[in-house]
């Protein structure tokens, strides 16, 4: 049986950047950018003053003047259409533009207003060129690369997007995840369950887990563990990036998927691995039609998580969520595990590694994990009340309280 780390590594060989798509830019927030971007003005588009003062011509005060006469008002947002004369000078607001003729700004506090519509400057100030002035072009000149392809666009680059006149750029696009949840027990959770029933709490397990790591969900109906019934929801799951089906993946006589999986064309990567909860895990590819030399079909990359829904829930952080990162063109590297002190002793019987749910707290100057308490891998309520797993390694093993222990956090 394949162990993790082998499980992932399988998946991400199968794993590339979708292809580049446009959107709009409020769609952009953390995809990875697929264009060079450029300004298309200069910015600031004028030279601009950064303080509130007097704009006047530094090379006059330099030959000493220092009375000069007050000619005109300018306000951010308006456009100076008269320059300054010889001895003259305008009050300018941070923001502005400034005239033809100025090349600086003194700060309003550090001049004498004097009657009328007149300023002094004290004899000792020295008025440098340039100074309290951003001049035109200085963050960037027209036509120059604002943003280069492949970064990731943080919210202040979305403001650069916008400052640039962008309301559509090119980006690696979110995958179109499909969620199919099987079993006969299942009921949607708005019905009253029947006595051998229970509600489809893991199709919104998944929509929640997969928003975080940036996918599309879409949940389809529920699919019965009748061939037909699973034929038919399986091949609607496969219009996606992404298919994901919960239940029937383990060795029951009503777990129909991988059977009907292949049939539909996909083709099996591994079943099972070395892990607990999660061991019935199964990975498929259905290939694209490159790959097959045949009609357009997009490749698809299936996973047959199994029905428990903590199961679940290790399962998508370990193998899932990085393959929707692996598609986003973000990452390829395994779920960063953090370590952190272990509160309480564990002890894992099985020869799997196992994941606790666990909360974290912090003691002294370090994070401790303290086990929740839970009833398996069935035990929803116990992960929800974790802010992640523990891991501990295959056993027979006893982790004293204080070890260093890795730990999977459930939220970003
Ligand atoms: P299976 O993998 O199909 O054998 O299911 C294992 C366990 O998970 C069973 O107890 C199921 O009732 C439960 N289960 C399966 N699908 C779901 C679901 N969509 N929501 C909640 N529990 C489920
Ligand atoms: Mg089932």
């Amino acid at each position: 049986m394949l162990n993790s780390d082998e499980a992932f590594r399988q998946v991400m060989t199968w794993c590339q950047a979708l292809q580049p798509a446009e959107r709009s830019i409020e769609e952009a927030l953390g995809a990875i950018l697929a264009e060079d971007v450029l300004a298309d003005q200069d910015l600031p588009p004028f030279d601009k003053a950064l303080v509130d003062g007097y704009a006047l011509n530094s090379e006059e005060a330099g030959l000493g003047l220092r009375d000069f006469q007050v000619t005109q008002t300018i306000r951010a947002g308006r456009f100076p259409t008269i320059g300054l004369e010889p001895g003259q000078t305008a009050r300018i607001m941070t923001g502005a533009p400034l005239p033809m003729g100025a090349d600086s700004v003194v700060m309003w506090e550090q001049v004498e207003t004097i009657p009328t519509e007149q300023i002094r400057l004290p004899f000792d100030r020295h008025i440098k060129a340039g100074q309290n002035v951003l001049p035109r072009g200085r963050e960037i000149a027209s036509g120059e690369v604002i943003l280069p392809k492949l970064l990731r666009l943080n919210g202040a680059a979305i403001g650069v997007l916008g400052s640039v006149g962008r309301t559509r750029v090119r980006i690696v696009p979110q995958p179109r995840i499909r969620i199919v949840p099987t079993g006969d027990e299942l009921v949607e959770i708005d019905q009253q369950p029947g006595p051998a029933q229970i509600r489809n709490s893991n199709a919104y397990v998944l929509r929640s887990l997969i928003e975080q790591a940036g996918g599309l969900p879409e949940v389809l109906p529920i699919a019965k563990d009748d061939p037909q019934s699973l034929a038919e929801s399986l091949s609607a799951g496969l219009y996606s990036d992404i298919l994901i089906v919960t239940g029937g993946v383990s060795a029951g006589e009503a777990d129909l998927v991988p059977d009907t999986l292949a049939s539909l064309g996909v083709e099996p990567v591994f079943h099972k691995i070395r892990l607990k909860p999660g061991k019935p895990l199964w990975f498929g590819v259905r290939h694209s039609a490159e790959e097959l030399g045949q009609k357009p079909i997009r490749k698809v990359l299936v996973f047959g998580l199994p029905g428990n829904p903590v199961s679940v829930v290790v399962n998508f952080l370990l193998f899932v969520k990085p393959a929707i990162l692996a598609l986003r063109g973000i990452s390829t590297e395994p779920v960063a595990h953090r370590t952190v002190t272990l509160a309480d002793a564990v002890e894992n019987r099985d020869e799997r590694p196992s994941y606790i749910p666990a909360r974290l707290s912090r003691r002294h100057d370090r994070m401790a994990a303290e086990p929740v308490s839970w009833a398996g891998s069935n035990d929803l309520r116990g992960a929800a009340l974790a802010d992640g797993f523990i891991l501990v390694p295959g056993g027979p093993c006893r982790l004293a309280a204080g070890s260093n222990v890795s730990f999977l956090p459930l939220l970003p």
